[in-house]
């Protein structure tokens, strides 16, 4: 699925009080029965005006009709949601305009955005749950029941995360993009003017760059912290050019960390499995790219385990926890991406070309159809709300405490 802002222009007030209360409804019903959503979006034309807007956004795909046995109502799309989150993005100022998707990783979308005064941004789309059920195993087993709802949930959490590490990483310095808003299961940070290690085929002194990375690793583990899925994705590289005094320019490359959702603490059970494949990550990566091998053995999580909170460092494993995240959270967070890792050709593949991904096996049709043209294009510079809109109401979500 694409973000297609086109129809966002074109939404009524009214409209978005429906959208909102389709939303509203979903914490805690799976399908939301249109009684209920005339109640919570108290329109003041009543029922009529509720139908309008339900039929204009079921047309553009932001509800969609869900008939059971039972009886009948609408669940909100990931288009819905995107729609949501920008909302409440732009009400705040955050973004203005959407721009072109520069990344499509497994789970993610990300999209270059602007804000009121044009600056460049980037908006990351958390989109757990694309991944095909072909493609995934054993531990998706913990997840297999899981409906649509339930992994924009998901997504919801893994944004959540990413956002609150974000935030603790750059107040204690270190090189993260910086963190600019969340809503729902999107993040705004800044854009890192620099390519993924991934695309760069020489560097003038891996030695430097691997000795940088691997300091920076050791420097997490002394707050506590394991990134996860420390690999040449994740690791973009900004080309800093110096010019000396005597006039020789020489350029500094200097490693810029990114993708938190994973992260994990150093007192995880595993957590020396997941600190020896970071390490491993990194050393295969300089011998295969740069044939570069280091001479020394390590760094090895024993002696990193030393380090943490040593002379009253701060600790950031539980920056979490500290953020509202109840241990159930944390475990559904977890399972759902762990397969994330450790599947290589899949983010390749993801990364180099136009793929639109699939969605789990719940996804309707109509969410994935939409064709490939150059539609981010045409929505590139416009603002996403109407005049009337980008005036108005400030749009807060709902609070996260759905248990699903
Ligand atoms: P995923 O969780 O899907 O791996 P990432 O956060 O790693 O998502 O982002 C995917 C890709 O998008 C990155 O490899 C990078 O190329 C690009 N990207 C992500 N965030 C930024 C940013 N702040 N600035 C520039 N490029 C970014
Ligand atoms: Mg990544």
């Amino acid at each position: 699925m694409k973000l297609d802002t086109r129809a966002m222009r074109h939404l009524a007030a009214e409209d978005w009080k429906v959208l909102t209360a389709v939303e509203q409804g979903s914490k805690n019903h799976e399908i939301v029965p249109t009684p209920l959503i005339e109640k919570l979006a108290r329109l003041r034309g009543g029922a009529s005006g509720v139908h309008k807007s339900i039929s204009a956004l079921a047309k553009v795909g932001l509800i969609a009709r869900v008939k059971e046995a039972k009886y009948d109502g609408y669940r909100l799309t990931y288009g819905g949601l995107d729609y949501l989150a920008l909302h409440t993005h732009a009400s705040r100022k955050a973004v203005y305009s959407v721009g072109n998707r520069i990344g499509v990783g497994k789970e993610s979308d990300i999209m270059v955005v602007a804000d009121h005064s044009g600056k460049q941004c980037v908006l990351k789309i958390h989109r757990l749950g694309r991944i095909s059920f072909r493609t995934v195993k054993s531990n998706r087993d913990y997840l297999k029941n899981r409906n649509a709802q339930s992994w924009m949930y998901l997504s919801r959490l893994a944004a959540m995360k990413e956002y609150a590490f974000m935030n603790a990483l750059h107040e204690e310095g270190f090189p993260v993009p910086v963190p600019i808003a969340q809503s729902r299961h999107t993040i705004v940070m800044s854009l890192i003017d620099a390519f993924p290690l991934r695309q760069i085929s020489d560097v003038p002194d891996p030695a430097s760059l691997y000795a940088d990375l691997i300091s920076l690793l050791l420097r997490l583990a002394s707050h506590g912290l394991i990134h996860g899925d420390y690999n040449e994705f994740n690791i973009l590289v900004k080309e800093i050019k110096t010019t000396a005094e005597d006039g020789t320019e020489s350029i500094k490359l200097e490693p810029v960390i990114i993708d938190f959702p994973q992260m994990v603490s150093m007192e995880h059970v595993n957590a020396e499995m997941y600190f020896d494949r970071d390490v491993n990550c990194i050393k295969r990566f300089f011998t295969r790219r740069f044939h570069f091998t280091p001479t020394q053995p390590g760094p090895f999580f024993k002696d990193a385990k030393k380090t943490v909170g040593k002379g009253g460092l701060k600790r950031l494993d539980a920056t979490v926890e500290a953020s509202g995240f109840t241990k159930k959270m944390l475990k559904d967070l977890e399972a759902a991406i762990k397969d994330k890792e450790g599947d290589k050709e899949g983010q390749e593949g993801a990364n180099d070309e136009e793929d639109d991904g699939e969605y789990g096996e719940d996804e309707d049709d109509e969410e994935d159809s939409e064709d490939d043209g150059g539609g981010d294009d045409e929505t590139d510079g416009q603002p996403l709300l109407s005049d009337e809109l980008s005036k108005g109401l400030l749009q807060d979500e709902p609070s996260i405490d759905k248990a699903s």
